[in-house]
């Protein structure tokens, strides 16, 4: 049991060392399977990555972790990754200037550093609270209690009906449409809350070390049980049990935790899988911050919240501002993401570093391009009707798992990997080991 090899035999084997194989793989080692995971790529983490280049730290794409996230609270030790918030708030650019808005989803009466933008906008501000209404009072249920009333409507038509408009509506807009990874409005209004209560209970940050700590701490427990650079190709279901194939051989196991990406799931088992959504993400050392406009708060994510936006760009940050360990000392790292999908051309360098240096009050000269990430498969959609669980398991001993399972989040991998454990250890032969394991818990 455990080796994998040619024509090897395993018991559970676990497709795929993103964040939701990996918590699969913890969790049914604890519970004392034998287990081992095949990545194709030649590190753990999936979609998390973190690169050196030039003695910055640079994610593959912009991403955050809230450490609010229930699953992250439950099997995250956030103490080891030393935590960087970044500040609630959003520096909104107006066609007056920039304005420094409290984020509208952590305060949603947007009081104390927004007084100024309350005061002459009370409409505004009721009709977001209209529909914020469901964030209200009890923390737990949300995804239940949303979902039957709200599951079928979109952001957009929800923020109509609620008469949300004005400044506040493009600010919540385009800063949702850096998280969603759309600006359609298309996206279920459900999930669009759920991630407004995770924003409302927590400061998202980065881990000292790069996102990429944070798959790092889980795999850790797994030690040897990891094979990096094995692809595996297909899935033979034709017999009791199923069978991988790979360049290296065929695998017997008891059971297959398939935890790849929704494209490759569909490709290998069948599974229907949401659209995806894609996001290009830039890069820039820049030395000369003088005239930025975040100095009030650094780090501060800017939109552009004017009627008619000025560039790509659905957010830009110093992100070094706020996460010093992402930059050697005296520099600074920059980032800007616009959404790319729909068959256009993703945004040049160029235009991406005017809107950023628009955004953030810089001079866009001197800028040092180090990377550039075109990520046309980020994130599932999430569309209507809202469905925050599909079903894991595809037949007796083969099983799914990633965030197309759930939410499209760091939270929903964790989750959808915990329920893979789970449909694994209650399955026919593995009833008794279940005993005792934890359950999923609350959603996104
Ligand atoms: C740019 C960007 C920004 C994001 N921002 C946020 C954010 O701020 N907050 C948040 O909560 N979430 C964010 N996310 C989403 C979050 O990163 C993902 O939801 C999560 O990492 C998905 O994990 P996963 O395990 O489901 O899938 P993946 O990370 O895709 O892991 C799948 C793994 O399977 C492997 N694999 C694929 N095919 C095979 C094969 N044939 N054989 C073997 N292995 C295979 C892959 O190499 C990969 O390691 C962002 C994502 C991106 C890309």
């Amino acid at each position: 049991m455990g080796t994998v090899g040619r024509t090897g035999e395993a018991d559970v084997v676990v497709v795929g060392a993103g964040l939701a194989g990996l918590r699969c793989a913890r969790a049914l080692t604890d519970a004392g399977l034998d287990v081992v995971v095949l990545e194709a790529s030649d590190r753990v983490g999936g979609r998390v990555r973190t690169d050196r280049v030039d003695g910055f730290l640079v994610d593959q794409g912009f991403q955050l972790l809230n450490p609010a996230y229930p699953a992250v609270r439950r099997w995250v030790d956030l103490d080891a990754l030393a935590l960087q918030p970044f500040p609630a708030g959003v520096l909104a650019r107006t066609e007056e200037g920039a304005e420094l808005l409290a984020d509208p989803l952590r305060e949603l009466g947007l009081t104390g550093r927004t007084a100024r933008s309350v005061a002459v906008r009370p409409r505004e501000v009721a009709a977001l609270l209209r529909w914020a209404r469901p964030l209200v009072g009890r923390e737990r249920g949300l995804a239940d209690r949303v979902t039957p009333r709200r599951g079928d409507l979109t952001l957009r038509d929800s923020l109509d009906r609620a008469g949300v408009h004005g400044l506040l509506r493009r600010v919540l807009e385009r800063f949702l449409a850096g998280v969603l990874l759309d600006a359609s409005g298309a996206t279920a209004d459900a999930f669009a809350l759920l991630l407004a209560r995770s924003f409302a209970a927590g400061t998202p940050a980065l881990p000292a070390g790069g996102m990429a700590a944070l798959p790092a701490q889980l795999a850790a427990g797994l030690g040897d049980r990891v094979r990096l650079r094995y692809p595996v190709e297909g899935i033979d279901t034709s017999g009791a049990r199923p069978v991988l194939l790979s360049a290296a051989g065929a695998t017997r196991a008891r059971h297959v935790v398939v935890a790849t990406d929704g494209a490759t799931a569909h490709r290998l088992v069948g599974t229907p899988t949401p659209a995806p959504r894609g996001v290009v993400t830039q890069w820039w050392a820049v030395d000369d911050l003088a005239g930025r406009r975040d100095a009030r708060a650094p780090g501060v994510l800017a939109v552009d919240a004017r009627p008619r936006p000025s560039g790509p760009a659905v957010n830009a940050a110093i992100v070094s501002a706020a996460a010093p360990s992402y930059a050697p000392e005296g520099r600074h790292l920059v980032q800007a993401s616009a959404l790319i999908g729909s068959g256009a051309a993703p945004p040049s360098e160029g235009r991406m570093r005017r809107h950023a240096a628009d955004l953030l009050g810089l001079v866009d000269t001197g800028w040092q391009e180090l990377a550039r990430h075109e990520l046309p498969q980020a994130l599932p959609a999430q569309p209507v009707p809202f469905a925050a669980r599909r079903p894991v398991v595809v037949r007796p001993g083969l099983v799914v798992c990633g965030d197309h399972r759930d939410t499209a989040s760091l939270q929903g991998a964790l989750v959808s990997g915990q329920r893979a454990a789970l449909a694994v250890l209650t399955s026919p032969d593995r009833t008794t080991a279940a005993r005792g394991f934890e359950q999923p818990g609350e959603r996104a």
